[in-house]
């Protein structure tokens, strides 16, 4: 069986993503290779095929929120059978050894996870290249169960955006009464409110886009702020428990620092350029500034075994791989309610 594999790659940062193709590895004893049928398109998607944090590697096929089915087996492998319907996320590899791996956070393995595009594989040779493809070739260690009952194109994005929201949720202890505002809706951000109310807490969406208010209601939010008017944060000044922070965008954390409470915490996921903290935005109120990084195999399956249990998935539009590129163009304009699938279908 040839393992030639059709895709969607970005050669520069400055030319749009196009089909190309390439081969994926045998499966070596560990190894699944998967059939993908979705694959979500992630805003680290567009900056990695941007450079714009620097050291991409080109050619370069993104894609972290991959959903298929296991078509082969290596020989070890134990975890998994053909037919199984599975997930791969925003890493493929790690070295297992470490504190952080050892106890299920691989994606703070000490020796730097392997991310599934973008990197280089642990032989220090072969580039991994992501989902925007029709198959993947990955060990049996990185890879979930999609539970029944999610629809497959609305499991995709769990594999990154579900994680990444779910995941400092949960370790910073969100609790049934806490006020959480979620900042930025998109692909994070709705799956953020979308466990902050399933975790019992009082969420409020603050959006730079006004035109998202129902929308933000409708999705399960108290309340909404648009950022932009005037005065909207000094009326919700020292008003929130917990903020988590979305926005892919530069944008000035010192304002938002100001609607934390005594003791509160504002945790950055989005990943804009760097920009300057005040201290007195903290100190005056014991507030904490923290960063997460999406989560480890074991609470992926956890946040998608909890999806399946709360009737969790995300809203998606499903599109074809040749409109990639104006997926990225509307998605800067942050015009996606809320996250862009690719039906992988449209690449054989
Ligand atoms: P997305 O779907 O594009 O959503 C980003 C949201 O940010 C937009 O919907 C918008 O929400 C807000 N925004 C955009 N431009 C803005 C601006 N100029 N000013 C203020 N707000 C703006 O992106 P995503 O896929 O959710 O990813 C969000 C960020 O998280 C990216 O930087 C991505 O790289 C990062 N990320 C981090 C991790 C991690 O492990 N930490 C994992 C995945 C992604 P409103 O319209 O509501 O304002
Ligand atoms: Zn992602
Ligand atoms: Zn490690």
């Amino acid at each position: 069986m040839s393992l030639t594999t059709a895709a969607y790659a970005v050669h520069s940062p400055t030319t749009p993503l196009e089909p190309w193709s390439f081969d994926r590895r045998d499966p070596l004893p560990n190894d699944v290779l998967i059939e993908i049928l979705y694959c979500g398109v992630c805003h680290s998607d567009l900056h990695q095929a941007r450079d714009e944090w620097g050291g991409s590697i080109f050619p370069m096929v993104p894609g972290h929120e991959i959903v298929g089915k296991v078509t082969r087996v290596g020989d070890s492998v134990t975890k998994w059978k053909v037919g199984d319907t599975v997930g791969v996320g925003v890493f493929v590899d790690s070295c297992r050894d470490c504190e952080p791996c050892r106890s299920g956070e691989e994606q703070y393995c000490e020796q730097g996870m392997t991310g599934t595009y973008n990197s280089i594989a642990r032989d220090g040779v072969s580039v991994n290249y992501g989902g925007y493809s029709t198959q993947i070739t990955i060990d049996q260690d990185y890879v979930v169960s999609i539970p029944e009952g999610i629809p497959l194109e609305r499991a995709a994005p769990l594999l990154c955006a579900g994680i990444t929201t779910y995941s400092p949720l949960k370790h910073f202890g969100v609790k049934p009464g806490d006020h959480v505002a979620v900042v930025g809706l998109g692909g994070l951000g709705h799956m953020g409110v979308k466990f902050a109310k399933a975790l019992g807490a009082h969420v409020t969406v603050l959006s730079h886009s006004p035109g998202k208010r129902d929308a933000a209601l409708a999705l399960g939010a108290d309340d909404f702020v648009a950022t932009g008017e005037e005065g909207a944060f000094q009326a919700n000044t020292a008003k929130f428990n917990f903020i988590l922070d979305t926005v892919s965008a530069d944008h000035e954390y010192n304002d938002y620092l100001g609607m934390l409470k005594l003791n509160g915490n504002m945790v950055l996921v989005g990943l804009p350029n760097p920009t300057k903290v005040g201290a007195f935005a903290l100190v005056g109120k014991r507030r904490s500034l923290s960063g997460s990084m999406i989560g480890g195999i074991r609470e992926t399956q956890e946040m998608l075994d909890f999806c399946a249990e709360k009737g969790i998935a995300s809203d998606v539009e499903v599109i074809q791989a040749d409109y990639i590129n104006e997926a990225y163009d509307r998605m800067l304009k942050s015009d996606v309610r809320y996250r862009f699938v690719i039906d992988i279908a449209s690449l054989k």
